[in-house]
């Protein structure tokens, strides 16, 4: 970099780049729209107080946030990113409330398909009606019909 080519936040304030820019790593000349737009919202010297409070190696991360809030205010200047966040929040909430509906009727079919599993075993294991403990076990055909009812399902 170097002091000969100034970078987008000294061009846009018309000062000297020092060589310890603090806004030259982040704001490229090549690139002075994205400076202009955080100028623009936070102000140069609320961006430069921000990022020395910063370490290091969080401060392009601050800067990117910075930006995208900064053309969130410009896009919707009454709620910003605001706006974006209760957007997505909603959404969320709304998927939320579509994937326990979903689950409750995957546990309805599971339930269905445990109780029709549960009965068939039964059926071909035991002979006997177990809901029907009188009855003497020589009603062997009766069951037997049943038996080949619902055999076609299984
Ligand atoms: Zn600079």
């Amino acid at each position: 970099m170097g002091g000969h080519s100034p970078c987008a936040s000294c061009k846009l304030l018309r000062r000297r780049c020092a060589r310890d820019c603090i806004f030259a790593p982040y704001f490229p000349s090549e690139d002075p729209h994205k400076f202009a737009i955080v100028h623009k919202v936070f102000g140069a010297s609320n961006i430069s107080k921000m990022l020395q409070e910063l370490p290091a190696h969080q401060r392009a991360d601050a800067v990117s946030s910075l930006v995208y809030e900064a053309s969130a205010r410009v896009r919707d200047p009454v709620y910003g990113c605001v706006g974006a966040i209760s957007y997505l929040q909603n959404q969320v909430s709304q998927l939320q409330m579509q994937l326990a509906v979903a689950q409750a009727e995957v546990l309805c079919i599971q339930m269905q398909q445990d109780s029709s599993a549960m009965q068939l075993p039964r059926m071909v294991d035991v002979p006997s009606d177990d809901d029907k403990p009188s009855s003497p076990p020589f009603l062997l055909p009766n069951n037997l019909a049943h038996f080949l009812n619902l055999s076609p399902a299984s």
